[in-house]
């Protein structure tokens, strides 16, 4: 793993935030296998391969309002034209006959285009008469129809292979009348928490223990990506302990994600069996929180070593794993990282050389968007990301931020 660094200046180098989302991405390829499910089961997964169109959508001609069906040609060029009506035709159940000369047919939205017909006008500027239809002047030829093969033309592609599916493909499959589709095998994700201070939740905390949160925050990140999760409890820092968890977990799981146990003084141990079941690289990253990151492989699995402070996890999680899974998972293209500007609310002073990522609130006001902040922003504080709507991202050069500064803010909603 070759990765140059940035030098903050203080004799110490970090890798900045960029080469390390690049580094990781680089090299990973999606997993093989796959398997075919029930259109609802696509839902969150995603296609293994191209979907065709099998037939033009929509099918026929149709009308795109109700109204009246016609030939232009017969319209004055001023004034209204009177059309005799001769039918109707209903979604699903067509006019049979012909339109003439002079004639129109009654038609609902989503009726096929009756033969002879080459014009729709809206009931609402028609005025009707028992069987005669007066039509104002100023109407256009082909208008308010909706052509056979507009959304989808017969024999193109449809969704394309990599396609993470949601509900609009879910209804477009449907669409197409196609009932199972091959998606990816699941992701298998095996978590696991490091600490001796580290309790599970249902038992009472013993003196200076606390309760694990990280997997359950992984596990939340995880269910919604739709991977498939081994939860391996948390391990004390034992290094036969961890040696054999670390074996287990990389045997069973396509991604080990771990979590405490990677910063400096305590990463020593871990570094050496690492380095004796695989190859992983112990970065520091120009990021806070969450400074300290492991990456690499231990026989096939893919391994990420997070920091154990809560919102360092969420942090190292969201900026660097969460593509990487996508990615591991087929997703093609990947979602682009999604940040826009907004107003800060608030005042800080910052040192530069990491990118920081504050928890924020947005709000909506006359001047458009501001960001306020959530709470208080420790590394360990995970109510903040609790109370936030957004991520405020202040670049790794930035030093101050005054009160109506433009900033970036990455919404929460766009992180799955
Ligand atoms: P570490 O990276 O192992 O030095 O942990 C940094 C901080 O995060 C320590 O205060 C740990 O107690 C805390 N921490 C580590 N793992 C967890 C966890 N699974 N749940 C909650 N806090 C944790
Ligand atoms: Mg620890």
């Amino acid at each position: 793993m070759t990765t140059s660094s940035a030098d903050t200046g203080n004799g110490r180098s970090f890798l900045p935030v960029d080469e390390a989302r690049a580094a990781i991405l680089d090299g990973l390829s999606p997993i093989a296998g796959w398997e075919r499910v029930a259109v609802r089961g696509a839902l969150g997964r995603v296609l293994a391969e191209d979907i065709i169109a099998p037939y033009n959508v929509p099918a026929h001609d149709n009308s795109a309002m109700d109204g009246y069906a016609l030939r232009a040609d017969d319209l004055a060029a001023d004034g209204e034209t009177a059309f005799a009506v001769v039918g109707t035709a209903f979604a699903g159940r067509p006019f049979s006959g012909i339109v003439g000369a002079g004639q129109a047919v009654r038609i609902m939205t989503g009726a096929s285009i009756p033969q002879g017909a080459d014009t729709i006008v809206v009931q609402e500027i028609a005025r009707r008469e028992h069987d005669r239809v007066f039509v104002p002047a100023g109407q256009k030829k082909g208008q308010n129809l909706r052509h056979a093969g507009e959304d989808l033309a017969e024999g193109g592609v449809a969704l394309a292979a990599g396609c993470r599916c949601g509900p609009a493909e879910l209804g477009l499959i449907a669409s197409l009348g196609i009932a199972e589709v091959a998606v990816r095998r699941r992701l298998r994700v095996a978590i696991l928490s490091t600490g001796d201070e580290i309790a599970s939740i249902g038992r009472p905390l013993g003196p200076g223990e606390v309760y694990d949160s990280n997997r359950y925050t992984l596990f939340g990140a995880l269910s919604r990506l739709g991977c498939e999760l081994l939860d391996m409890g948390v391990v004390p820092d034992r290094p036969e302990a961890l040696e054999a968890a670390f074996r287990d977990a990389s045997q069973a799981a396509d991604v080990v994600i771990t979590s405490g146990g990677v910063s400096v003084g305590e990463a020593d141990f871990i570094r050496e069996m690492m380095a004796r079941l695989g190859e992983v690289a112990f970065w520091k990253l120009a990021i806070k929180p969450g400074r300290p990151m492991a990456f690499g492989r231990i026989g096939d699995a893919v391994l990420f070593g997070l920091p154990g402070n809560p919102v360092a996890v969420m942090v190292t999680f969201y900026q660097f794993v969460q593509d990487a899974l996508l990615k591991l998972m087929g997703v093609s293209p990947l979602p682009p990282v999604e940040r826009f500007p907004a107003r800060a609310g608030f005042a800080l002073r910052k040192q530069p050389g990491r990118v920081e990522y504050l928890r924020g609130r947005l709000q909506r006001d006359a001047d458009g968007l501001s960001v306020a902040l959530a709470g208080a922003q420790g590394s360990g504080v995970l109510r903040s990301m609790s109370e936030a709507d957004c991520f405020v991202v202040l670049p790794e050069d930035c030093t101050a931020v005054q009160i109506g500064d433009t900033v970036h803010v990455q919404p929460f909603h766009g992180l799955v």
